[in-house]
C-alpha cells in the first residue's frame, strides 16, 4: 500500500516509556548490577574498561560521578576496529580483552538495560499502533526508528495475525524452520530501523542476520552471544552509533537506508516523535534531503517533541532547527504536544 504518513521515532519517545536516555546508560547498568549482586563474566571486562578508559572506578563510591555516552564510546572502539588499530592494554591476542569483546560486552549491557527497564513500559507504542489501526491507516503509515530497543516492534507484532511486521530485511528464520514468517505484502506495516535493532543478530561470518525467536508474540532483545541459525558461527546485535556513519557501510543497514527512501517517496505528512534533530546526526539529515529534493511529494512536517520541563529556549531554538533545514518553511509545523498525547490524540 502507498505511505502516506511516515512517523518517526526518536530517543524522546522511548523515554517516554521509561528508557533512559543516552547519557545516563551506563550509570543506569553499574546502579542495576550493584543492585542484584549478579557478576557475569563481562562485568569484570568492562570494570576494567572504564577504569583504564575514563578513570572511574565501578567498585567505588558512585555518586557524582559522569559516564561517557554509550555512543561516544562505541564509536571510538568502532573506529578503532575499522581502522585495523588497537589501545594500550587491548591487543588483538586471545589472552586479553580485545576491542570487539569489549564492544560486544557495550551491546550486551545495553540490552540488558533496556530489558529491565521496558518490562515495566507505558505503553505508549501500543496505544499509538492501536490509534491507526482503529482510523485504518496503519498499513499506509511507516515507521523510521532510531532506537535499539523494541517498543515499537513489539505494538506492531502484537498486530499478528491481522498484520506482519515488515523490517524490510530478509532474516535467516524466514528460510529455517523457525517462528517467523515473511511478511505478507498486503498486510504488512514497514518499519525502517535506521540504527540498527537489538533483536536482530548479525553473523559476520556468513553475513545474514536472524531475528530472536519470538515468544508469545512477541519479539526479546538479546542478552548474551547466540550462534547463527545458518552457519552456526557466533553472531552479535546490529546497532551502529548514529554519528559514527562508517557503520553505515553495512549491507543490511544499507537496504534498511534504501527501504526509508521509498517509504518517504510519497508521503503526505512526515511527523518526528521525540526527536530534537541533532546537528551530528548527518545520516538523517542526508535521507531527508535527499527525500525533499529527489521526490515528488511536498510533505507536511509536523514535530511532537513536548515533555516535562522543556523550556521556551530549548523549543525555540529546536524549531529553528528544524525549519532552517527544510527548504519549505511553510511546510514545518511545531506542536508544542507530547508524544503520550500525540499517541493517544494525534496532532489535529
Ligand atoms: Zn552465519
Amino acid at each position: 500500500m502507498a505511505i502516506d504518513e511516515v512517523i518517526f521515532l526518536g530517543a524522546g519517545a522511548s523515554a517516554a516509556e521509561g528508557a533512559p536516555v543516552q547519557k545516563d546508560l551506563f550509570s543506569a547498568f553499574f546502579r542495576m548490577e550493584n543492585g542484584d549482586g549478579r557478576n557475569p563474566a563481562s562485568t569484570g571486562r568492562l570494570h576494567r574498561f572504564f577504569k583504564q578508559f575514563f578513570g572511574i572506578d565501578i567498585t567505588g563510591q558512585q555518586e557524582g560521578v559522569v559516564f561517557p555516552s554509550f555512543e561516544e564510546t562505541l564509536g571510538m572502539l568502532e573506529i578503532a576496529m575499522d581502522r585495523g588499530e588497537s589501545f594500550r592494554g587491548y591487543p588483538a591476542t586471545t589472552h586479553a580483552p580485545d576491542v570487539q569483546t569489549i564492544r560486544e560486552d557495550l551491546i550486551f549491557l545495553i540490552a540488558l538495560v533496556l530489558n529491565r527497564t521496558l518490562m515495566t513500559s507505558g505503553g505508549h507504542h501500543k496505544t499509538l499502533v492501536k490509534r491507526l489501526v482503529r482510523e485504518g491507516r496503519i498499513t499506509s503509515t511507516a515507521f523510521i526508528s532510531l532506537n535499539y530497543d523494541i517498543l515499537i516492534d513489539n505494538a506492531l507484532i502484537e498486530l499478528h495475525p491481522g498484520f506482519d511486521l515488515d523490517y524490510g530485511v530478509e532474516f535467516t528464520n524466514y528460510i529455517r524452520e523457525c517462528d517467523w514468517q515473511i511478511p505478507r505484502k498486503d498486510k504488512s506495516i514497514a518499519l525502517h530501523k535506521l540504527h540498527g535493532s537489538l533483536n536482530w543478530l548479525y553473523c559476520p561470518t556468513c553475513v545474514s542476520l536472524t531475528l530472536t525467536p519470538r515468544q508469545r508474540e512477541a519479539a526479546r532483545l538479546v542478552e548474551k552471544s547466540v550462534t547463527c541459525l545458518s552457519c552456526g558461527m557466533p553472531t552479535v546485535p546490529i546497532i551502529t552509533p548514529p554519528t559514527y556513519l562508517k557503520g553505515m557501510q553495512n549491507y543490511f543497514l544499507h537496504q534498511i537506508m534504501r527501504g526509508a527512501e521509498k517509504s518517504l517517496k510519497d508521503t503526505q505528512r512526515i511527523i518526528f516523535c521525540g526527536y530534537s534533530f541533532p546537528d551530528a546526526d548527518l545520516l538523517v539529515r542526508y535521507l531527508l534531503k535527499r527525500a525533499e529534493l529527489n521526490f515528488d511529494s511536498r510533505p507536511e512536517m509536523i514535530i511532537v517533541n513536548e515533555y516535562e520541563g522543556k523550556s521556551a529556549e530549548n523549543r525555540s531554538i529546536e524549531n529553528q532547527r528544524y525549519k532552517r533545514f527544510f527548504r519549505d518553511k511553510s511546510r514545518v509545523r511545531y506542536l508544542n504536544r507530547t508524544f503520550s498525547d500525540f499517541c493517544t490524540y494525534g496532532f489535529g
